[in-house]
Order: C-alpha cells, then sequence, then structure tokens
C-alpha cells in the first residue's frame, strides 16, 4: 500500500529542519536523520538507532521514507541494468546504471516523457506526463543503491560513483526540483556526489545554463547533433528557439568551465545527415573559444526511426578532424542496447506498462 504521509526524502537539509519544526522535532535530529537515510539508506525510521523509539515514532506517525516501486528491473549482457520505476500516481520512469571498470554512471530522468520532440529521439516520441520532484530524482539514486547494495560503502567499493542527468526528460525545463536533487545529492555528509561526478545534460535552454554554472557547478552537456541552424531546427526543434550562436555564447559565458571541466558537446551521428568532413570541420570552428571536448554517439536505433546509424570509418574519420584541432573526440560505446537502456532508447517499457495498467 503506497503511504499517503509524505515522504521525508528529497528535502534539504534546511528545508528538512523546517519540516521537523512543524510537528514541534528539536533540529538537532536532521543530522541523524540525514545520516540514516543518506548513508545507511534506512527505509523506516525504526532503523536508524541513533533516533529515540519516542521520536522515531513520531517521525513514523507524520512522514514515510519513500522508495518508488521497482516495476521491472533489466540487465544487459553488458552489465547496463535499467530500472522501470512506478511512482504513487501510476508514472513510470526509467533509470540506467551503466557500470565501467573502477566506476559506473547512473543515468538519471528528470521527467515523465520529454517536450522536446529530437526527431531522432525515442523518447522524444512520448507525450510529457509532468515533472518529477525532487524526492522522485533523488529516489532514483537511493533505488541504485538498494540495487547494488552500496548502502555504507566507502566510494571505491562503490559501482554508481557518477549521476549523469541524461535519461528521459530535459533537465532545465525541470530547473528547480533538478537543482534541489542536485543540492540533496552533492551534500557531504549524505550521497556526497561531488559537482566534478554530476553531469547535467541539456538540448539547449539557454537562459538556464547560467544559473546551472553559478548555483550548482556540475558539469555541462550539451546535446548539438547539427552545426547549422537549418539541420538543428529539424533535429532540436528547441533550436528554433534558441539557435546556435545564443547557444554556444552561452556556453563560452559558462562560469563552471576550465580548461580542466570541459564542457561535453554530445553529436549523435546519424549517417548521411550530420556527418560529414564538412560538418566536423564546421564544428571545430564552432568551438573556437570554448572549454569543449566533443562525445560522438553512434545513433542508436528504435522501431520506426528515420535514421541509420553512420558507419564506424565515417565516425572515425570526423572524430580524427576533431582531434587534429585539439579536442579531444571520444566515440561513445553503446551500452545496455539489449534492453534498449542506450542513449535515446527510454520509452518502450514505461509506454507499454502505462498501457497495460
Ligand atoms: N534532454 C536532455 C537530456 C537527454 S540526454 C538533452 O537533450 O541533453 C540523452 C542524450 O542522448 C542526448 O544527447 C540525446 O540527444 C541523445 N540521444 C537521443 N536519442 C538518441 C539515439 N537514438 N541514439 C543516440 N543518442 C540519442
Amino acid at each position: 500500500m503506497p503511504s499517503f504521509k509524505p515522504d521525508i526524502t528529497g528535502f534539504r537539509r534546511q528545508d528538512l529542519a523546517n519540516k521537523l519544526a512543524e510537528i514541534n522535532l528539536d533540529p538537532s535530529l536532521v543530522k541523524p536523520l540525514w545520516n540514516g537515510i543518506y548513508i545507511k539508506g534506512a527505509t523506516g525510521f525504526s532503523q536508524i538507532s541513533a533516533i529515540s523509539r519516542k521520536h522515531q515514532l513520531q517521525l513514523a506517525d507524520h512522514f514515510h521514507i519513500g522508495r518508488p516501486t521497482i516495476n521491472r528491473e533489466l540487465v544487459s549482457t553488458d552489465g547496463t541494468r535499467k530500472w522501470l520505476l512506478q511512482f504513487p500516481d501510476g508514472h513510470r520512469i526509467e533509470s540506467v546504471m551503466i557500470p565501467e571498470q573502477d566506476r559506473g554512471a547512473l543515468c538519471v530522468s528528470s521527467q515523465v516523457g520529454c517536450t522536446l520532440s529530437c526527431t531522432f529521439c525515442h523518447t522524444g516520441t512520448m507525450k510529457l506526463a509532468r515533472n518529477l520532484t525532487a524526492t522522485e530524482i533523488v529516489a532514483q539514486i537511493l533505488n541504485a543503491r538498494d540495487g547494488l547494495f552500496e548502502w555504507g560503502k566507502t566510494r571505491s567499493d562503490c559501482v554508481c560513483t557518477n549521476i549523469v542527468l541524461m535519461g528521459m526528460g530535459e533537465p532545465l525545463f525541470n530547473f528547480e526540483n533538478v537543482s534541489t536533487a542536485i543540492q540533496i545529492m552533492m551534500d557531504g555528509d549524505g550521497l556526497g556526489f561531488s559537482r566534478r561526478r554530476i553531469m547535467l545534460s541539456t538540448a539547449g535552454v539557454v537562459p538556464m545554463i547560467k544559473r546551472v554554472g553559478i548555483e550548482l557547478g556540475v558539469n555541462l552537456a550539451i546535446s548539438l547533433h547539427a552545426v547549422r541552424d537549418e539541420l538543428r531546427d529539424e533535429l532540436v526543434p528547441l533550436n528554433r528557439k534558441y539557435p546556435l550562436q545564443e547557444l554556444l555564447q552561452a556556453c563560452r559565458d559558462y562560469p563552471a568551465a576550465s580548461n580542466a571541466r570541459r564542457i561535453t558537446f554530445e553529436y549523435v551521428t546519424l549517417n548521411d545527415v550530420n556527418d560529414s568532413d564538412a560538418d566536423a570541420r564546421e564544428l571545430v570552428r564552432l568551438l573556437r573559444g570554448i572549454h569543449a571536448k566533443v562525445n560522438l554517439i553512434p545513433w542508436n536505433p528504435w522501431p520506426g526511426a528515420p535514421y541509420q546509424t553512420s558507419t564506424r570509418d565515417r565516425i572515425q574519420s570526423f572524430a580524427k578532424i576533431i582531434n587534429d584541432a585539439g579536442y579531444s573526440s571520444a566515440i561513445r560505446a553503446t551500452r545496455g542496447e539489449d534492453i534498449m537502456a542506450a542513449c535515446g532508447q527510454l520509452k518502450s517499457d514505461s509506454e507499454l506498462s502505462t498501457i497495460t495498467r
């Protein structure tokens, strides 16, 4: 049974203190509560032994420590894991854990569906149902820690070392909740992900980019995908509102970028659409003056999509032009394709289950 008491996760520390004050509990309880929830992974107040029995009961009278329901968990042959999570109102989202040798990134969703309608993206064919709350964004990390048995472990023993806001949705269309969630993730006495271990990816909501740098200071990724407005208007319709020149100026001005902390430009390679040598040279020209690196993403197919993946040779030739100009240009390894967990493939399971609900 879902609890109708409010979930106590997803409040910043000061907000948590205020919540406690509302029920006449002392703010000194924030510390053991925070530790119990975000370091030890408590799912009930009775598990937090640093809090007296009386206070545990009082907390339980007013709140619960929530977790979304896991509708389905899929594990790819390459170790990538995808969780289909359901919230009490029935909405579902996906989060994906991508393990690497000595670390791993959890790809977190920020909205149920998406409004961007990028033509090459599967999530983009879904309608937006609603924004996720800060609680629901943080819950994806709590769920991953549960599933990977990582509570109480030191970072070197954890697979989930990095967070990327690259799941379903456009994080900068849900800035307040995303910002609250990131502040909770970054709290050193709790989940403790430093700003260098968090990456926010945007299709280019220009007016919000500066705030990300100033208020959060996390790594920024830009979904570029085209070097001319005409094509980008088509692939990423948000470009009609915030064209390339404005977007690139916001990147030039990004307060949290430096030589050591470059902005990642994501570029999905679509066969014969955006993958020519001339495109690569134009990309180099556009990036001038920006602390940039390029991440080439071989396009991941989904049923009914009007594109094809570029050939390996084509991608390598594209990458070489960027490398020769002095920018790193990693070709992103496709992960979790067998469970439709790769970039731009998140959708089918959540929609499927919505239909059968
Ligand atoms: N809305 C944000 C967050 C999504 S991040 C953004 O646009 O940045 C997911 C990344 O995967 C984006 O760069 C997106 O453009 C890319 N992507 C979408 N569909 C894809 C596909 N089918 N294959 C490869 N990459 C894709």
